[in-house]
């Protein structure tokens, strides 16, 4: 298995750990669309469309997969990193890594936000319930969560 496969498998079950679930209507019935790396899975009671990316960090980057993947895997095993250091270590130009770097911490301030609203935060793989796309990394000095406030609207829904 190549790494872009192996990174979307490993987001896959970060996001979906119990297999597809339709961030508008959580129903786990769905039709693959397209045979590209990052297919499009439409829900099969509600229609509604999304990819692994959408509402994510990743969404609309032109990174690859793999590049996410060592930039989270890099974030989780250190004290923070900056842009000079990321691009070093995970191969990506100093403009990509400094993008990538912005992208986490406005999810961390989204997360911060909702959590506000929430009350509570169950620290780990999964937070926020099925709509955040959160994986392991450095989150400021509590050392938790993070990544990727999920952006499927669900409004209402908490
Ligand atoms: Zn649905």
């Amino acid at each position: 298995m190549d790494k872009q496969s192996r990174a979307y498998q490993y987001f896959y079950r970060q996001r979906w750990p119990s297999g597809f679930e339709c961030p508008r209507c959580g129903y786990t019935g769905c039709y693959t669309i397209g045979t590209r790396r990052n297919p499009l899975y439409q829900c099969a009671l509600c229609r509604h469309q999304t990819s692994l990316t959408a509402g994510t960090v990743m969404e609309k980057s032109r990174t690859s997969l793999d590049k996410w993947l060592a930039a989270v895997e890099l974030l989780s095993s250190s004290y923070g990193v900056n842009a000079v250091q990321l691009s070093a270590r995970i191969g990506v130009s100093h403009k990509t890594a400094w993008l990538m770097l912005r992208a986490f911490r406005r999810a961390i301030h989204r997360l911060e936000e909702e959590r506000q609203f929430l009350g509570t935060v169950h620290a780990g793989l999964q937070v926020l319930g099925p709509y955040f796309f959160i994986t392991h990394a450095l989150y400021r000095r509590e050392r938790v969560i993070l990544i990727g406030g999920s952006m499927d609207n669900r409004t209402g829904k908490a």
